[in-house]
């Protein structure tokens, strides 16, 4: 009996040692019978929200970029048969809020939700940014998300970092991962709102900066915003494959 318990504990030690050095990606949404999808992604092309229609430059617009290059990162996950792409919007111009957006996200069960932006600055700030909550964020009495979340949004981060650095390295510059904090609402309210609201794994992926004049001529091209789809395509892959191999 004595050797039976020490036995248990040894497991459970060791099981607790894989688990926080080799995080693993549990996805308790079952998958339906009769359907041949084993992940669900959740897009989102951002904006018109309640922060307006995103930023203008260079005689791009920001929620026209998103909108196209979203379709296409759609279109390219739909050859996977195992991924499932549901996008927020059914049209470039409908309005969401934030928390609406990851409402979505949730009523689907989704694997991954991804959030996508293109950012402006001074003329000098270039090139594509991951962002993710660290932290839970507050709206009103609401605060989230949930430690699982947070946990679940880093190793995303990483992941879909990693995989769009293939595709873009030399063409973009990469800002690597920050947190939601790191952003300007992410700064007063702890997460982003769309994080906040968020129960599935969380990503926002700042693509450009459309006040570049290099990011915006590199998504001036379709060849550009082909690359850019590709690009996220593969990060969400490089995040749900490589996840689920410890399953
Ligand atoms: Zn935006």
């Amino acid at each position: 009996m004595r050797l039976e318990r020490g036995k248990t504990i040894f497991l459970l030690i060791i099981a607790l040692f894989f688990e926080l050095f080799f995080p693993v990606v549990s996805f308790s949404q079952e998958v339906p019978i009769g359907t041949q999808y084993q992940y669900k992604v959740v897009i989102d092309p951002g904006h018109p929200s309640e922060n307006g229609e995103g930023c203008t430059s260079h005689g791009l617009k920001e929620c026209e970029i998103n909108w196209k290059v979203s379709i296409l990162t759609k279109q390219i996950l739909d050859q996977d048969q195992k991924i499932q792409v549901i996008l927020t919007k059914g049209t470039e111009k409908e309005y969401l809020t934030n928390k609406d957006r990851a409402v979505i996200a949730n009523k689907n069960g989704a694997h991954l939700f991804l959030r996508l932006h293109c950012d402006y600055g001074n003329g000098s700030n270039s090139g594509y940014t991951i962002y993710y909550p660290d932290a839970k964020g507050k709206k009103g009495d609401f605060s989230g998300p949930s430690d699982e979340v947070i946990k679940m949004s880093r190793i995303g981060a990483n992941r879909v970092h990693s995989g769009m650095k293939k595709i873009l390295e030399g063409l973009l510059k990469d800002n690597g991962i920050k947190t939601d904090r790191e952003t300007l609402i992410g700064k007063r309210q702890g997460a982003l709102t769309g994080s906040i609201y968020c129960e599935t794994p969380v990503v926002t992926i700042e693509m450009v900066f459309l006040s570049n004049t290099h990011d915006a001529n590199f998504l001036k091209t379709d060849d550009g915003i082909k690359k850019m789809a590709s690009a996220i395509a593969e990060g969400v892959k490089n995040f749900l494959i490589s996840s689920s191999k410890g399953n």
